[in-house]
């Protein structure tokens, strides 16, 4: 749990029960919340937004929603830290746990509730990339000083 908030106003905890208990409607939402990584090797520079929307059209309810994070890695060419923004499209359908044996596809709520913030965190980490570069054009490091190139021309000579 987020210590941060009192149980009831957790924002990464999104209330489906009314569309759970068979309330027909499109049901949108944008959260913010504080995703809390194991690893601290990336710094989120915000929170994490997912933003879509819930629908339960005659019982079927499906969750779609966009995942922002913005976070700072390190250039594997330059080293220099490097801002960058994740985003990624989520869809599920929502589902009792009991109703479904597959429960990897679905979203499965607790008491009601879907944890976005637990979502974020299993899709950041499986989707992020394992390279970053602070611009693609990145010239990286001198291999025999390590002076940054992006900054200004070394004056070693090149290799022949
Ligand atoms: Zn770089
Ligand atoms: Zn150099």
């Amino acid at each position: 749990m987020n210590p941060r908030y009192g149980k009831s106003q957790n924002p990464a905890l999104l209330d489906v029960s009314a569309l759970m208990a068979g309330e027909m409607r499109t049901m949108p939402f944008e959260r913010q919340f504080v995703m809390h990584l194991k690893e601290d090797e990336y710094a989120l520079r915000e929170p994490a937004v997912m933003a879509g929307t819930l629908t339960n059209m005659a019982g079927y309810i499906t969750f779609e929603a966009t995942l922002t994070v913005k976070y700072t890695a390190v250039c594997c060419r330059c080293l220099d830290e490097t801002v960058q923004t994740f985003t990624l499209d989520l869809d599920y359908p929502v589902a009792d746990q009991l109703e479904n044996s597959d429960t990897e596809e679905y979203l499965i709520p607790v008491a009601g509730k879907i944890d976005l913030e637990e979502l974020a965190r299993l899709h950041f980490m499986l989707h992020l990339p394992y390279r970053h570069l602070c611009r693609e054009d990145c010239k990286g490091l001198c291999p025999r000083c390590g002076h940054n190139l992006n900054r200004e021309a070394c004056s070693c000579q090149p290799e022949l």
